[in-house]
Formats: C-alpha cells, structure tokens, sequence
C-alpha cells in the first residue's frame, strides 16, 4: 500500500544558515541566469478547477502588470509580444465566475474568468499514534510555530522566474491522491496539498528545476522538509525526508540532489510529499510535469 501523508501541511523549522561563499553564489547566479535566458518558458497545462492553474493573457500592456488574485500576487511571465498570468486557483474555490485585478501602464482593470467544479474523492485513514490527528497543549505550540513558518516561507517571491515546468523529483510509484477530502480516525481535515511518491527511504530527491532555497527545517506533521522558489511565488515542497543536502539561500539547478526519502513526521511509512505552489495556494503538481 502507497505510504502517505497525514496532513495537508505544516512548515519547516529554519535548522540554521549557512550561506555558501560569496564567489560561490555569483558563479551559481550566473549559471542559473544564463541557463534561464537560453530557455524557453515551458508552460504548465492548464486546468480551470479548484486545484488547477489558469493561464490568463494580460492583453495591451507594455511594462509588466501587476496582477493579483483574492489579494494575492500572481505570476506573470513574458510570452512573445504580451504577458500571460499563471494563476494557482484553491482547492476550496467554487465553481462560477472569479476575477483578476490587474494594473498596468497606470491603470487599473479587471478580467474575469470561469472557474467549473470538480469532485475530489474522499480518503479515509486510520492513524494509530492520536496525538498526531489531536495534538496535546504541547504539540499545539509547536504547530503554531510551524504554522507561522510555513505562512512565512509561502509569502516569499524570488524576483526573476527561475523554472516554469518540472522533472519528477524522484523515482518512485505516484500517487493521485491530490486534492482527495482527507478524514484522520473519521475526523474531517484539510484536502491532501500534493502528491505521495512512494520510494524507499534514501532515495536521492532531486530539484525538479532551478531554484533558490528558501527554508528547511523539521516540523511536527511534515518532519524534515525543503521549501524551493523556482520564481514569481512558484514554489515546490518537499516532506517527510530523512536527510537535508542543502541550505537556504543556495541556488540548486535542476537535477541537483537536494535530500533523501524518509518517514519523518506523519506518515504511514517512507514516501515523499511533493508539492507545488503558485499564489500561495498548492495546485496540482501534475499540471507541471513535463512528461505526464
Ligand atoms: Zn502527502
């Protein structure tokens, strides 16, 4: 049976910093940069449902719009002659109409979109150690500090686009558990925020594309984890690891081992949960693959 997770999220507790060499991370930034240049953008599919991503042009604006949704900045990227908005739509939004603000060239406007339904299937597990679906005074201390961590390394953007679609970051059976309606001992919980690769622990996990490290850590429901920044608030996450090769503020290129496999945290057994991120809400991370 496919380990998997028990939570949607929690975050990583920094473990501490140790920032490569100055020259190191020029000669990294360069590489990235000109790797990045000589790409194309390879576009994710697109999906209008709740835990899709919409693709939306921005039309008639020259300098780079600003766009937002529900308040949140969305990535914007330059596609030949105009821009196109890459929108994370939320697992919880319902079907109907939705709406982009945009401001551009001084002005403001909107554009509106269609979002239509989709049912996620619901899952129930069991889980045997209780403090893990009902977490004692103590624990709950500690998932309020995880929670202000995770809500932290969400809101970070990296300036430039670093990568826009993904390799699989590990060998292993995946699941499609994404978005599944998640009961804990016939307890209601969040909707699973990613995708469960079974592998056994310390199979590498490599970066998917390039990237800058913005957190790891260790916490509560997601044990070892790795929180990556591919640009313009596109992120990937990485749970349940047994060990951490890299630090924040790295750049990582695509394929670079990043961690190993384990079953840290809440899990049934050794797995990997990844997931991807846009807008700060997790879509699914299948609509980034590039061969799906
Ligand atoms: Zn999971």
């Amino acid at each position: 049976m496919l380990p998997i997770c028990k939570v949607a999220f929690m975050p990583c507790t920094d473990t501490g910093r140790q920032i490569p060499a100055c020259v190191a991370r020029v000669i990294a930034t360069a590489l990235v940069l000109v790797t990045t240049a000589a790409q194309a953008l390879d576009l994710p599919s697109q999906q209008r449902t709740p835990g899709g991503v919409a693709l939306i042009q921005i039309p008639g604006a020259q300098e780079k719009p600003v766009v937002t949704f529900d308040e949140k900045p969305v990535a914007v990227l330059r596609t030949g002659p105009s821009w196109t908005a890459m929108v994370g739509i939320p697992l919880l939004t319902p079907a109907g109409p939705q709406t982009l603000d945009i401001t551009h060239d001084g002005t403001t406007s909107q554009i509106a979109f269609d979002v239509s339904g989709k049912d996620y299937p619901e899952q129930h597990l069991t889980i045997t150690n209780k403090r893990k679906v009902n977490p004692n005074e103590e624990d709950m201390k500690r998932i309020r500090k995880d929670r202000t961590s995770i809500a932290n390394a969400k809101r970070y953007r990296h300036p430039s686009i670093l990568s826009t679609s993904f390799d699989m970051p590990v060998e292993g059976i995946k699941s499609s558990s994404y978005g599944s309606r998640r009961f804990f001992n016939k307890q209601p919980r969040r909707p699973h925020g990613g995708m469960d690769i079974a592998a056994v622990s310390g199979t590498p996990i490599v970066a998917p594309g390039d990237a800058y490290v913005i957190e790891t850590g260790d916490y509560f429901f997601s044990g070892k984890c790795i929180f990556l920044a591919h640009g313009e608030g596109l992120q990937t996450f990485y749970a349940h690891l047994s060990s951490i090769d890299v630090k924040p503020g790295e750049l990582v290129t695509r394929g670079q081992k990043i961690g190993e496999v384990g079953a840290t945290g809440r899990v049934t057994g050794a797995h990997l949960h990844w997931s991807v991120g846009l807008n700060q809400t997790w879509v699914d991370p299948t609509l980034f693959l590039r061969e799906q």
